[in-house]
């Protein structure tokens, strides 16, 4: 097994990284316990790769060991792709997932569920200790409730209804979230870039 580690401070977000890339011969190892100075990245980027690449490769610099980053988010198409980059902090608290949540369901309150669409978006960075960068974006579409089910998952999941189910993220299984996920498809994206470096 080769070693990561995995710039996210969000135990959510490592399990379910840890769950796929474990299949591929990856341990990844949570920054905290793997000694990597306390230090705050900033992720004041405009898209969702900028701020994936700035955390690994910031975590990268400070350990010197391959490092692997998610940023994602949530994008809401009545919202003009609110609130995207700034879904962690939407309501100011960073990773206050219950605020976040009311302050979603109330912005949207008035819009028909048809027009409630948007998708989760997760874009992965791989950093090795060369500069060698692979970066893997995903998404999942989906429809946005005005009420919360299911007590599995994190951040938006109980209000997010992806295409295809009538269950939310909240309802779903973890492995069967893994499975259709942003974060799912991103980590099989980024699977793919790995096999074809290894053929080189
Ligand atoms: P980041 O740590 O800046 O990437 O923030 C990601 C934020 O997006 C989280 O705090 C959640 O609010 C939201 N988010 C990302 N992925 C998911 C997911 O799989 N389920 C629910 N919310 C998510």
């Amino acid at each position: 097994m080769s070693r990561i580690i995995a710039a996210s401070k969000n135990k959510h977000k490592i399990k379910e990284i840890e769950a796929i890339t474990s299949q591929f011969g990856m341990e990844v190892i949570p920054r905290d316990e793997a000694g990597v100075p306390d230090v705050e990245i900033q992720e004041d980027g405009e898209t969702f790769e900028e701020n994936s690449y700035k955390k690994a490769y910031g975590i990268m610099k400070l350990c010197n060991e391959i490092t692997i980053a998610d940023d994602s988010g949530l994008e809401v198409d009545c919202l003009n792709g609110a609130p995207g980059v700034y879904s962690a902090r939407f309501a100011g608290e960073d990773g206050n997932d219950q605020a976040n949540n009311d302050k979603l369901k109330a912005l949207i309150k008035d819009v028909p569920y048809e027009k409630r669409t948007g998708r989760f978006v997760s874009v992965i960075t791989m950093v090795y200790p060369d500069g060698e960068t692979l970066t893997a974006r995903g998404e999942v579409e989906g429809h946005i409730v005005l009420e919360e089910k299911g007590p599995n998952g994190f951040g938006y999941d109980p209000l997010f209804v992806p295409l295809g189910y009538d269950i939310t993220f909240g309802e779903f299984d973890p492995e069967e979230k893994n499975k259709i996920s942003h974060r799912g498809n991103a980590l099989q994206a980024l699977k793919k870039q790995l096999q074809a470096r290894a053929m080189k």
